[in-house]
């Protein structure tokens, strides 16, 4: 067994979140290790080809890919941030032990802080053959083609009109794939209507209060059956339609990535508003576990934006918490904690404000019962 490792704030997860978490942290002073699974830091971010919406205080005209390599070069070659990247956590002791598993090895670091900031993993679909190889999660497509130049196939399905899946329908076409509907359960659209119109400019349908039925292949997907949804979500039999297709992807959410946090005793409860099982914290992002910290889509399923500053609230919280303390400290807190209720006004943040509310009550109730 090797030696345990120790360190001040552990941030798992090196998405907007985690990154943003470690470079605020490391800002007030703390020592930080920084762990992600993945080869290049940036979570979500680093198949990003897009340019973001959103505040320029969050990189807003910015492509994920580029806000990737400024957060990340931020904390490159810091004498006071370690960087475990290919790095999984994989168990989260007791007493706050976290096992680190790299190259078949597992490592053992002991943080006085946790700031988990894992992401949010796809959710799949119940439908017939849907174990047929060429049934991806749009992440997933996103991924291959992004990030290895790999197109998933010749034909797309895409299940799922939110942003996801019209930011990856649109990827696909450049990427020299065709699309040949988009599917949504829902009467409308989800995503925002800019990036509806522009796979709508190149002729793919979006086919509204529409699912799919099955997918149909011996080895892999040849093709799809799709049928119309009644105002209350029944399918309406007689209205299925045949799709040529080598690929069905999955954009029908995300949901909190939260194993390390049931590992760790923390209380989390089902909002769906936010995802699903998700965590509960208080407003400074501390779990009902003291000195575990959350942030991003492990905290509710939202966007970069708000996984930002989300993260910058959790790493100033946890430094702080570690008696760290700056001029500005204050003011930062405030200004990040203003910013996040600006983001969230207005129609499009109303579910997630539903669902904090909800979390917070949650949250209060285990305070009061403890
Ligand atoms: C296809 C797609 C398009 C999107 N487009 C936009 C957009 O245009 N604008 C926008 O604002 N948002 C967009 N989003 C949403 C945005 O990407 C996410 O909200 C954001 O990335 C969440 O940040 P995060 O840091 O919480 O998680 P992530 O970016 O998912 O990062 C989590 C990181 O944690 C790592 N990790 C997980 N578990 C472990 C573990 N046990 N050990 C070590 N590492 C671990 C993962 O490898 C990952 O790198 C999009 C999302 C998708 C899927």
């Amino acid at each position: 067994m090797s030696s345990l490792l120790t360190t001040e704030i552990c941030v798992v997860g090196a998405g907007p979140a985690g990154l943003k978490a470690a470079i605020s942290a490391r800002d007030m002073g703390a020592r930080v290790a920084i762990v992600d699974s993945g080869v290049n830091l940036g979570g979500q971010l680093v198949k990003q080809t897009h340019k973001f919406f959103g505040s320029r205080g969050q990189f807003a005209g910015m492509r994920g890919i580029d806000i990737a390599k400024l957060l990340s070069d931020e904390l490159f070659g810091d004498p006071s941030v370690d960087v475990l990247s290919d790095s999984q956590v994989v168990g989260f002791y007791d007493d706050g032990t976290l096992a680190i598993e790299k190259d078949d090895s597992i490592r053992f670091l002991k943080p006085e802080r946790v700031i988990c900031a894992t992401g949010a993993s796809e959710r799949m679909l119940p439908f017939e053959n849907n174990d047929l190889p060429g049934v991806y999660g749009a992440g997933a497509a996103q991924t291959l083609m992004n990030m290895y130049g790999v197109k998933p196939g010749n034909r797309v399905l895409m299940i799922g009109a939110g942003n996801i899946g019209l930011i990856v329908s649109y990827q696909l076409l450049q990427a020299g794939v065709s699309v040949v509907a988009v599917l949504e359960a829902m009467p409308h659209v989800g995503g925002y209507h800019v990036h509806a119109r522009k796979i709508q400019r190149a002729g793919i349908p979006i086919l509204t209060s529409h699912t799919i039925k099955a997918a149909h292949g011996t080895e892999a997907v040849e093709g799809a059956t799709v049928w119309a949804l009644d105002p209350e979500f029944h399918p309406i039999p007689g209205s299925e339609r045949y799709f040529e297709a080598d690929t069905v992807c999955l954009a029908v959410g995300l949901s909190p990535l939260t194993e390390l946090l049931w590992q760790a005793d923390c209380k989390i409860s089902y909002v769906p508003e936010l995802g699903g099982h998700t965590p509960l914290r208080d407003e400074n992002y501390e779990t009902t576990r003291p000195g575990v910290f959350i942030a991003g889509d492990l905290a509710g399923i939202e966007e970069a934006s708000s996984a930002m500053i989300e993260g910058t609230i959790a790493g100033l919280s946890a430094a702080k918490s570690l008696g760290y303390q700056t001029d500005d400290f204050e003011e930062k807190l405030s200004r990040a904690k203003a910013e996040l209720r600006t983001f969230r006004q207005g129609p499009t943040g109303r579910k997630v404000r539903q669902g904090i509310a909800k979390l917070m009550a949650l949250t209060e109730g285990v305070r009061a019962f403890d």
